[in-house]
């Protein structure tokens, strides 16, 4: 008799809520030395009568199916994450370390402030840290991504204008905008207007005038851009905004490629959001939650969210007592082991090695831009800065490989695939941010198997459009996959 695949070769296994038996439990807790009561006595109909449905397994159970789920999945710990856009780059150990210190990992938010000094120093110097690399007046740290520092930033701009008693109602943005720009328009009753980018690959003072009048409240700009060029108009563009009486919101999450050589508040940026989770490498994705804090200038301060940290003489406190704040965003003060990591990364690497690393970014992405785009076209003749877009405009015509078939045989290659089909206005887009965290031997690898793609789409187009061939999973219906999951397991065959 074969024994069947053991579950940790065949990429397949039952869910936690599959697996274990009533009853069964990973911990061993004294027995009660209380009287045991109901809870219904004390909390009536709110009490729980039915089980809550959480898994029974043992801890080597419970051990083996975390352990099992990620040797299936990919990590910027095991290879290349060339994710355009979401600067996935790696995650410096001594961040963890620092974060792992037993006075900041065991604190409790509700603990009196004059025990939090030294998590109080910590934020206001982040705060302080942040200020200083984009040339803004404060901060909040509170959001807990990009998106939340959208929503806080045209909260802000909305309260500001209401305060000067004017409501106007359009925030124009570029299409070559991310998602969250419009969703985030919307979220706060705003109307969105798209202006289109100018054949040159930036956006053009002009467009921008003609598209801006008193129903304008404001602009949201990404530099760089989603197309990995630098909004050179940026001043100018803020000039036009400021005279109709708007606000100009600065959507940073590619602040990686400017550290040290552009500060967004010297050109006439308002308000903008930073990703610790991009560019002051804290984990993201599966890796740990985001944080999205907000910079803005003096005139905005008094719209922060509350509560804010201040010093005063050689303490620090909270302080709640705002009357213009925009109010709480979240629960206590965002996700603090983040706002630890990210300080952690900017004292280790300083002012100099802050620039470095955005020169590296750059570096490796034009590296990248040099070697792939007789292959794959690019998308702007503008040199790039931390990323480069791609289409698969040439390879599909000649092949019918497109750039998902691209995507998909990359992961056979031990590759993460990059970012395919944005920005929206890049037909076929592969958008390659490669970050500064790469070698040039990774790099060339890179290229290599970008380059032996190219041939495999030439010879057996079929093995590139059945890719990834070597995976557990193999090709999904996306589609269905998001629509319908199949939550059970069911074993193959
Ligand atoms: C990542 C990103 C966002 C959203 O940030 P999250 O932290 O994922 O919410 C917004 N804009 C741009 C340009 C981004 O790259």
């Amino acid at each position: 008799m074969t024994p069947d695949c053991p579950p940790h070769l065949l990429h397949q296994s039952p869910s936690i809520f599959e697996q274990g038996a009533p009853g069964r439990s990973g911990a061993s807790l004294p027995r009660c030395d209380v009287p045991e009561r109901d809870p219904s006595v004390d909390w009536g109909k709110l009490a729980r009568s039915s089980p809550a449905m959480l898994p029974e397994v043992s801890e080597v159970e419970a051990t083996r199916h975390f352990t099992r789920l990620s040797r299936w999945n990919y990590a910027i710990d095991i290879g290349m994450y060339p994710l355009g856009s979401c600067t996935m780059k790696y995650n410096p150990k001594i961040n963890e370390w620092a974060a792992r210190q037993l006075g900041f990992l065991a604190l409790h938010p509700y603990q009196p402030e004059s025990t939090l000094q030294g998590a109080l120093a910590l934020m206001h110097a982040l705060e302080g840290a942040l200020c200083e690399i984009t040339g803004m007046a404060r901060a909040t740290l509170q959001p807990a991504a990009g998106a939340h520092g959208e929503l806080a930033g045209l909260m802000m701009i909305r309260a500001a204008l209401a305060d000067r008693g004017r409501h106007p109602t359009k925030i124009l943005i570029p299409d070559s905008a991310h998602g969250t720009n419009p969703a985030s328009c919307t979220l706060n009753g705003f109307d969105t207007v798209s202006v289109k980018t100018g054949a040159s690959g930036i956006l053009d003072v002009d467009t921008v005038k003609a598209a801006c009048d008193g129903n304008t409240a404001g602009i949201m700009i990404t530099n760089p851009s989603t197309l990995g060029v630098f909004e050179e108009k940026i001043a100018e563009i803020a000039d036009v905004i400021h005279s109709a009486g708007g606000y100009v919101y600065m959507d940073g999450a590619n602040l990686n490629a400017l550290l040290g050589k552009f500060r967004p508040g010297d050109a006439g940026v308002d308000v903008m959001h930073i990703n610790l989770h991009k560019t002051f490498t804290t984990p993201h994705g599966g890796g740990g939650p985001g944080a999205g804090p907000v910079a803005v200038t003096q005139a905005l301060e008094p719209f922060l969210p509350t509560p804010t940290v201040e010093k005063v003489g050689d303490r620090y406190r909270f302080d709640f007592s705002r009357p213009k704040s925009i109010g709480r965003l979240r629960s206590f003060y965002g996700n603090w082991g983040m706002l630890v990591r990210a300080y952690a990364y900017i004292r280790e690497m300083g002012a100099e090695g802050l620039a470095r690393a955005a020169e590296l970014a750059v570096l490796n992405a034009n590296y990248l831009r040099a070697r792939l785009a007789d292959t794959y076209p690019l998308a702007t003749t503008r040199p790039s800065m931390h990323e480069v877009v791609l289409s698969d405009k040439k390879l599909k015509k000649e092949t019918g490989v497109t750039a998902l078939d691209v995507a998909k045989r990359l992961i056979d290659y031990g590759y993460h695939p990059p970012t395919i089909y944005f920005p929206l206005i890049v037909p076929g887009a592969l958008m390659i941010e490669p970050t500064e965290t790469e070698t040039p031997e990774t790099l060339d690898a890179f290229v290599g198997a970008m380059a032996s793609i190219v041939e495999e789409a030439k010879s057996t187009p079929d093995l590139v459009k059945g890719a990834p061939q070597h995976t557990g999973i193999r090709r999904l219906d996306e589609t269905r996959a998001a629509r319908q999951p199949r939550l059970r397991w069911r074993k193959e065959g």
